[in-house]
C-alpha cells in the first residue's frame, strides 16, 4: 500500500472510531429522524390524505422555497422528475443541446435525455468541482451564431444545467451573464445543495429555476422526492399544472389540456419532509462542524487534501470529500476503508465513459473532471456523527 493512502486511512479510522466513538459499520450518509417525523407522518395517516392531495405538500413546498430563497416551490416524486419537468416546461426538447458537466450524478443527464434533447459535456472547475465557467465561455465562443441562437455541430444550444457538486455552489450569477450573451438559459441542478449559498445568495435562487432532490441520502429526505423552486410565478403555476397531469379546472370533468406528468409528491412523503426541514439548520451546522474537523485532521498530511468550500461559498457539505494523489492510492483507500467497516465511495464515472453516452457531444479534453474522478473519495458525512457534545 502506498504511504499516502495508508496514512489517510489510519487518520480517518482513528478519528471516527476513537475521537467520535463510532462503533460498527459507519454509513456514508444516514438520515436523522426525530419525534416530529413520526408525529407528522402519523397525523397524515390519521387524516387519510396520504396521496396526491393534502396540506403537507403545500407546507413542504412553501418551506423548501423559503429555504432556497425563492417565492414558489413545486414538489415532485423525485429529483430526476423535477429536472425533467423543468426542462420540458422551458421548452427544451428534440434536437436541442444542453450544456452539462461531465462530472455529475447520472440523473442530471437522464433528465435531459427524457426531453429528447442531448447533453454536451464540459469540463469541471478544480476549485468548486462544478462546471467550469471558462470552458462554458470558450465553448459558446466556438458555437455558430444563427438568428435563433447558438448552434454546435448542427444542434441548437438551448440551456446550461450546472450542478452544485456535494453542496459547493458554483458562480451561477456569472454563468448566467456568460450564457445570456448567447441566448442560452441557465437552470440549476441543486439536488445536492439545499441550504448552501454563495455570496449570501442561496443555491436554487441563482437562476431562472432549480431542481432539488429529497432522496434518502440527501441533506433532507422525504424518502424519495424532489422539487422545483423559482421566483417566476407563471413558471411555477405551469409546472404545478404539468406535474399533476395537466388537468384543467373545468367543473367535474377530467379534461387535460396538454400532455402532463404524474410527478406529484404524495402527502405522506411531504409530511416526513416537512419535519425534516425543521432540522435543516441543525443538519448543516453539524456537517460544517464535521468539515472543520476533517480539514484539521488532514492538515499536514501532505498527500491528502480535504475538499473545502471555495471563497464566498457556504457549502452544506452534503458529502465530505478528500483527494488522494492518484488512482492507485484512491483504490487502496477505498479497499481499506471498506475492510474497516467504513463506507467510502469514489466519485461518479464520467458521463462520457458510460456506454450509452459514449457518442455524446463534448467540448475540450475534460482533464480536470478526469483528474477529480480518479482521485476523489467521499467519506462518512452523516450529521449524526457530530452530536452536540463532540
Ligand atoms: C440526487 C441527485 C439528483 C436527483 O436524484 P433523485 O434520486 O431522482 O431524487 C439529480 N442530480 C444530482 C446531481 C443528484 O445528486
Amino acid at each position: 500500500m502506498t504511504a499516502s493512502s495508508s496514512s489517510a486511512v489510519q487518520r480517518l479510522v482513528s478519528f471516527l472510531r476513537e475521537d467520535l466513538g463510532q462503533q460498527g459499520r459507519i454509513p456514508l450518509h444516514a438520515p436523522t429522524f426525530g419525534r416530529r417525523e413520526k408525529d407528522y407522518v402519523a397525523d397524515c395517516i390519521d387524516s387519510t390524505y396520504v396521496s396526491s392531495v393534502g396540506d403537507y405538500v403545500v407546507k413542504f413546498e412553501n418551506e423548501v422555497a423559503r429555504r432556497s430563497g425563492c417565492a414558489f416551490g413545486v414538489a415532485t416524486m423525485n429529483g430526476t422528475a423535477a429536472i425533467h419537468a423543468l426542462l420540458h416546461t422551458l421548452g427544451v426538447g428534440r434536437g436541442d443541446l444542453v450544456i452539462c458537466p461531465a462530472l455529475t450524478f447520472v440523473a442530471t443527464v437522464n433528465a435531459v435525455l427524457y426531453t429528447g434533447a442531448q447533453p454536451v459535456f464540459l469540463d469541471s472547475d478544480p476549485d468548486t468541482l462544478g462546471l467550469s465557467l471558462s470552458e462554458v465561455e470558450r465553448f459558446l465562443q466556438t458555437c455558430e451564431q444563427r438568428a435563433d441562437g447558438v448552434w454546435y455541430e448542427g444542434q441548437r444550444v438551448r440551456a446550461a444545467l450546472p450542478v452544485h457538486i456535494f453542496g459547493h455552489v458554483i458562480d451561477v450569477v456569472r454563468l448566467s451573464e456568460i450564457c445570456a450573451a448567447y441566448g442560452v438559459a441557465v437552470v440549476e441542478d441543486a439536488a445536492e445543495s439545499l441550504g448552501a449559498s454563495r455570496d449570501g445568495r442561496q443555491a436554487g435562487s441563482l437562476s431562472v429555476a432549480a431542481a432539488l432532490s429529497f432522496n434518502g441520502n440527501k441533506v433532507v429526505t422525504t424518502g424519495g422526492g424532489g422539487a422545483i423552486v423559482t421566483n417566476d410565478e407563471a413558471l411555477a403555476v405551469r409546472l404545478k399544472h404539468l406535474t399533476t397531469t395537466a388537468r384543467a379546472k373545468q367543473g367535474w370533468t377530467f379534461f387535460h389540456d396538454e400532455m402532463g406528468f404524474n410527478y406529484r409528491m404524495p402527502n405522506l412523503n411531504a409530511a416526513l419532509g416537512f419535519a425534516q426541514m425543521e432540522q435543516l439548520d441543525d443538519f448543516i451546522c453539524a456537517k460544517r462542524r464535521l468539515a472543520d474537523r476533517y480539514e484539521a485532521l488532514f492538515q499536514g498530511c501532505a498527500d491528502v487534501q480535504f475538499v473545502k468550500e471555495a471563497a464566498g461559498v457556504r457549502s452544506n457539505y452534503w458529502l465530505q470529500a478528500i483527494m488522494l494523489p492518484d488512482l492507485t492510492a484512491r483504490n487502496e483507500a477505498l479497499e481499506s476503508l471498506h475492510a474497516e467497516g467504513i463506507e467510502a465511495r469514489p466519485c461518479w464515472t464520467l458521463m462520457v465513459d458510460l456506454p450509452y453516452l459514449k457518442d455524446s457531444r463534448r467540448f475540450g479534453n475534460l482533464t480536470v473532471a478526469r483528474d477529480i474522478e480518479s482521485r476523489l473519495v467521499n467519506i462518512p458525512s452523516s450529521p449524526s456523527l457530530m452530536t452536540p457534545s463532540v
